[in-house]
């Protein structure tokens, strides 16, 4: 197959744009803006020391909208003081309330709660059962319109409108060519998260006011899911594969539901769902999320670096304990950089292990180091801008490397309008 053009790629992509936009608490879902970054933390709201503390780290790792839990009065109790501890803080995330069951009542008897979070999150599936569930969904949309916040209907198929589902299995079990029973959940899906819109504008919303989602957990049925919700309707949608799993399972999953629907054009805010390990860092998600819409050149969070995997001409240590420092202190400078350089988060590092691609791939990035593979002589080429710039050698490349780095920075973005031959090319 032909690959389509750069234009007709970068045309695909653009196809965001045609959704509406959501303001929540600021930051802007759809409607041609940047991706959004968010996650969710699993601290128990009502232990609002917790709370504060784990938002504040999401917001820093870079989440830009934060869902809680409210689950139980004292949870929603804790909302406003939540909201302004971190306000005391400098931590200005938007939140987003997560309610399933009694959210209707916990929004009613406590206003400040309902006033003090961004957006609401209802689920369908779960907002009420047989008669409740028009009333109690009313009066979440009610409160939404009273306190003019927008609402994100999550549909997850976990939790799937039983009555809907079976509606749709009857009538398809009388049809003439029955469709397999997934492609009909994957219409239950789709058709509640859009049945329940419908009802949401009747009530008075406005339609950039309503953010959709759609979780499932196979790959398969997300990018079915999806592509079924994006052709019918222009809410901005929220992404996400649900129980995604632990660790490498639970990235790689992600990363190809994900990937594979944002370079579609479909999504405006993600959210990577990853199981923590005992005592892990819940901010991994948040990382997750960043570089996978870097990796797709969606946005810059901070510099990429190209390392190569090493093989069997990088016998020693050497390269991978640069690679590794090199990450490390990118990351840790980027709270620094990104204040006093805006800008150098689209900055490309190689860092090689040896002559047989080292020196191309370096010459490719605004930096790359080529270092000496097993038998080469001891030295380490620099190049910058694509050019040969220096040559390192002894006991402190690192060092020097780090140094190098800190001055291409510092003199490069204080001259903000200056651009770099590698710059251009990758201007689109
Ligand atoms: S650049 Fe050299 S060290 Fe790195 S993978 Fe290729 S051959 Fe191996």
């Amino acid at each position: 197959m032909i690959r389509a053009t750069n234009d007709e790629r970068v045309k695909e992509l653009m196809q965001r744009s045609n959704t509406r936009q959501v303001n929540v608490g600021g930051v802007l879902i759809g409607g041609g803006a940047p991706v959004v970054v968010q996650a969710m933390t699993n601290t128990d709201t009502a232990d609002i020391d917790a709370t504060v503390q784990q938002i504040a780290e999401l917001a820093a790792a870079g989440s830009e909208l934060v869902r809680i839990t409210v689950d139980k009065d004292s949870a929603a109790k804790a909302v406003p003081h939540i909201r302004d501890r971190l306000a005391a803080q400098g931590v200005e995330v938007p939140l987003v309330g997560d309610f399933h069951y009694i959210g209707h009542k916990l929004l009613q008897d406590n206003p400040a709660c309902a006033e003090a979070l961004a957006k609401y999150r209802i689920n369908p599936g779960n907002v009420g059962f047989k008669a409740k569930k028009d009333i109690q969904f009313s009066q979440i949309i009610e409160t939404a319109l009273r306190h003019g916040k927008p609402v994100r209907i999550g549909v997850n198929w976990g939790s799937l409108d039983q009555e809907l589902l079976t509606a749709l299995m009857d009538e398809n079990a009388r049809a003439e060519n029955p469709l397999p029973s997934r492609q009909i959940m994957h219409e239950a899906i789709v058709r509640s998260a859009l049945s329940s819109a419908e009802r949401a504008l009747q009530l008075g919303m406005a339609e950039d006011q309503i953010i959709l989602s759609a979780k499932v957990s196979a790959v398969p049925d997300l990018l079915e899911v999806y592509q079924m919700l994006a052709a019918r309707c222009d809410y901005p949608l929220h992404l996400g594969l649900t129980e995604a799993g632990m660790g490498s399972k639970g990235i790689v999953a992600s990363t190809a539901g994900l990937a594979i629907l944002l370079h579609q054009g479909i999504g405006d805010t993600i959210r990577v769902s990853l199981t923590p390990e005992p005592g892990g860092d819940r901010s991994l998600e948040v990382r997750v999320a960043q570089e996978i819409l870097q990796s797709l050149g969606l946005r810059n969070f901070k510099p990429m670096v190209t390392a190569c995997p090493g093989c069997g001409r990088t016998t020693s240590t050497v390269f991978q304990e640069l690679a590794a420092e090199i990450e490390n202190y990118i990351q840790a400078q980027m709270p620094r950089w990104r204040k006093l350089y805006p800008g150098v988060e689209t900055l490309n590092f190689a860092v090689m292990g040896c002559i047989v691609n080292g020196p191309g791939e370096s010459k490719h990035a605004d930096i790359g180091i080529s270092l000496p593979g097993t038998g080469e002589s001891p030295a380490a080429p620099v190049f910058i801008d694509g050019k040969k710039a220096m040559t390192l050698r002894g006991e402190n490349i690192a060092g020097e490397f780090k140094e190098i780095l800190e001055n291409y920075i510092s003199s490069r973005f204080a001259a903000p309008n200056r651009t770099t031959p590698n710059q251009a090319s990758r201007q689109i």
